[in-house]
């Protein structure tokens, strides 16, 4: 995962490069990955792509891990200059007010005790701290409803009767056409 966009203080002025073009946030300098097309990826933004399509979603080119390189490797002055991206502490709606470069967020942060701030999750309505949000995203329990959820089905006896009757009806005709 890359870096909270509503925590970049000017996020208009970033060239769109130092985003992911999976996940479409900042990348962690320390951690992104550049494919050979010169594209930044978070690492699981990467596995993922590598795992599916293979194709950069800006260009259409070629990725595969063994050609993508670490960013502090493959061009450090970059990494750098995404590093003093200045940006808000990832608690700041909790009333934080600190801000600094990027590369110095992490540490702030894991030390803020604004992290603690009691925060309800709109989904699940449930009360969580703030720096558990993103592990909470991946766990709530309303997270993929449309999708993924099976629906039980109704038992017979808890149909209103209109829905019986069609139900017996659907069975009864079922039961002509298999004979
Ligand atoms: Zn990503
Ligand atoms: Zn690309
Ligand atoms: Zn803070
Ligand atoms: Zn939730």
């Amino acid at each position: 995962m890359g870096f909270d966009n509503e925590c970049i203080v000017n996020i208009q002025s970033l060239a769109g490069e130092y985003f992911c073009p999976v996940c479409r946030l900042l990348v962690y300098p320390s951690e992104a990955l550049q494919s050979q097309c010169t594209h930044l990826y978070c690492k699981p933004c990467l596995t993922y792509v590598v795992s599916t399509t293979q194709a950069c979603p800006y260009d259409g080119y070629l990725v595969t891990e063994a050609d993508s390189k670490l960013l502090v490797e493959s061009n450090k002055s970059l990494a750098e200059t995404i590093g003093k991206v200045i940006v808000h502490c990832l608690f700041h709606r909790s009333g934080c007010t600190w801000q600094g470069p990027l590369s110095e967020c992490t540490a702030h942060c894991s030390g803020c005790a604004f992290g603690n701030s009691p925060v309800v999750c709109n989904r699940c309505g449930i009360q969580i701290i703030h720096r558990q949000v993103q592990e909470h995203a991946q766990n709530c329990p309303e997270r993929q409803l449309p999708v993924i959820r099976p629906r039980l089905p109704l038992r017979q006896e808890q149909l209103p009767f209109r829905s019986r009757l069609k139900l017996q009806l659907r069975l009864h005709l079922e039961k002509i056409q298999a004979n």
